[in-house]
């Protein structure tokens, strides 16, 4: 490692030491305009008495507030427990927007000098790091990728994972335990939306600076090959206009926060009947999303499919795609290529599949005919919240990102996208898209296979000299961008031209 490798790394722990230690640096304190903001009416009185010990009290600590505040609300529904007062059971949950009303800030100094000390720096550090590659040829380097220990399932990749599993499972269900970071973020919510950020735009935020600094570091590594160099841009420019920035500015001009390039089923709960009714209540722009998002469906994935692959959504447009081909292009060779796992991914992606088209079918059942229960045993309200649970939190989020470096990088586009499956069947069946194989030239190095992320044996493929026709394939190119011999080549065509046996 050269001297500027190590000076980055060195910076980016550094931020990243200091991001960790500002967890302990907030104070608290309840008071009347804070459970104004944060109950419902129906449940102000009441937990105002029961949190009453807390107002005016200033906590130094996070954990020790919300245990405080946790308490009090655990002891209040026992209460009602133990009297059989079922209908005045709190369920809601308060313990997040009562702990972020209540902080009080960083201390010592400013957030924007705990910004740039912890993210801002580790933000400087990755740069660094990855800017010593200017000094090598471009392309990949299998020096030591079996045998490192951050991209072999080795001890740095075991805590790496460790850490983004935890960080999502405390952000999807402990998000309390969060607010000193959400709060290092409030600069950049008052320019963008002019709100107090919420952990979402914190996560959002989060993601959008993940995907353009490993992007950068995309853009150096394939600085020979155009097609990465292009399709890197791309993901880099969808996360931070279509996803991050232009949500965001919608909800500042009074619109609907809507990701205008996240397509059902990816986007589940599209159809549900609060987000329908949001866009049409707000006038013609909303009903143009509502178009929009219909259009994309069932319109623009058959039709681009067709004329391009899947690729033009996976690896061009979609967040999900964004963040696996940046962040986790470090983890790409740990993909399953065994035959049990392209079994287990095609029973799975599928399943997520018809359990996204059962649910959305339930809940427009609900919608239009006010009845929450089907067949006599179906409850649309309870369906969705296990979807929204078991695959919006953990698969897509825990699991998806959080095993990177473990299972490699397209976890969940390979055994729990729904639209992945979806756009899969148009590829598999129906597009123009192929990989063409010069068998002749292959000399079975098995580049190829080792660096695709989806476990597809490309190897195979080339050695008969057949043409990758699969569902599952992103078209990220990276199987053509490593073999020494350009025997793989993403080509379109017509559809009975490809060479499938
Ligand atoms: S076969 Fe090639 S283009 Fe398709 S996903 Fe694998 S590496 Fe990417
Ligand atoms: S990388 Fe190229 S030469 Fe090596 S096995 Fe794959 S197709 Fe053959």
């Amino acid at each position: 490692m050269n001297r500027v490798r190590y000076f980055g790394l060195g910076l980016f722990l550094v931020g990243f030491l200091v991001w960790i230690g500002t967890l302990s640096l907030g104070r608290y304190q309840l008071s009347e305009s804070v459970l104004d903001a944060a109950l419902k009416p129906e449940h102000r009185e009441v937990l105002g008495q029961q949190l009453n010990f807390m107002l005016g009290r200033e906590y130094t600590s996070n954990r020790a507030f919300v245990a405080d505040l946790r308490g009090a609300i655990e002891t209040l529904n026992a209460g009602y427990k133990a009297q059989q007062q079922w209908d005045k059971v709190i369920y809601d949950n308060y313990v997040y927007p009562i702990t972020q009303g209540a902080s009080l800030g960083l201390q010592p100094g400013s957030v924007t000098l705990w910004f740039w000390l912890s993210l801002g720096m580790m933000i400087l550090g990755a740069l660094v790091y990855h800017s010593s590659r200017l000094n090598r040829l471009p392309g990949i380097h299998n020096n030591d990728l079996y045998r490192h220990p951050a991209t072999d399932r080795g001890w740095i990749g075991i805590l790496v994972g460790t850490f983004l599993i935890g960080f999502y499972i405390v952000l999807y269900f402990y998000p309390e335990y969060l607010t000193n970071w959400v709060l290092l973020v409030e600069p950049v919510s008052r320019l963008v939306n002019g709100k107090e950020p919420s952990q979402w735009f914190f996560y959002g935020f989060l993601y959008t600076v993940a995907i353009l600094v490993m992007g950068i570091r995309m853009l150096i590594r394939y600085r020979g090959n155009p097609y990465q160099q292009v399709r890197t841009v791309s993901v880099m420019f969808f996360q931070t206009a279509f996803a991050f920035l232009i949500p965001e500015i919608m909800v500042r001009l009074n619109q609907p926060y809507q990701d205008l390039k996240n397509i059902w089923p990816l986007d589940y709960s599209f159809f549900f009947d609060y987000r329908i009714e949001e866009k049409i209540q707000s006038g013609s722009f909303g009903i143009f999303m509502l178009v929009w998002g219909i259009a994309l469906a069932f319109i623009a994935v058959p039709v681009l499919t067709y004329f391009l692959g899947k690729r033009w959504y996976c690896s061009w447009v979609c967040g999900c795609g964004g963040l696996a081909e940046t962040l986790g292009d470090p983890y790409r060779h740990l993909s399953d290529k065994r035959l049990v796992a392209w079994k287990i991914e095609r029973w799975l992606v599928h399943g997520v599949l018809v359990f996204v088209v059962v649910m959305t079918l339930l809940v427009l059942y609900t919608y239009f005919t006010g009845q929450s229960t089907v067949l006599g045993f179906l409850d649309s309200y309870g369906v969705r919240q296990t979807y929204a649970f078991l695959i919006g939190s953990i698969f897509a989020g825990v699991v998806g990102t959080g095993f990177y470096p473990l299972m490699g990088n397209r976890v969940w586009c390979r055994f729990g996208c729904p639209l992945a499956a979806y756009l899969g069947l148009v590829q598999r069946f129906k597009s123009r898209f192929r990989i063409t194989t010069n068998g002749g030239q292959c000399i079975s190095c098995g580049n190829c296979s080792a660096y695709c992320e989806m476990g597809i044996d490309v190897r195979w493929y080339a050695q008969r000299g057949q043409d990758v026709v699969r569902s599952s394939c992103v078209g990220c190119g990276i199987c053509s961008a490593v073999c020494p011999r350009g025997v793989l080549n993403l080509e379109l065509g017509p559809v009975e031209s490809r060479r499938v046996k």
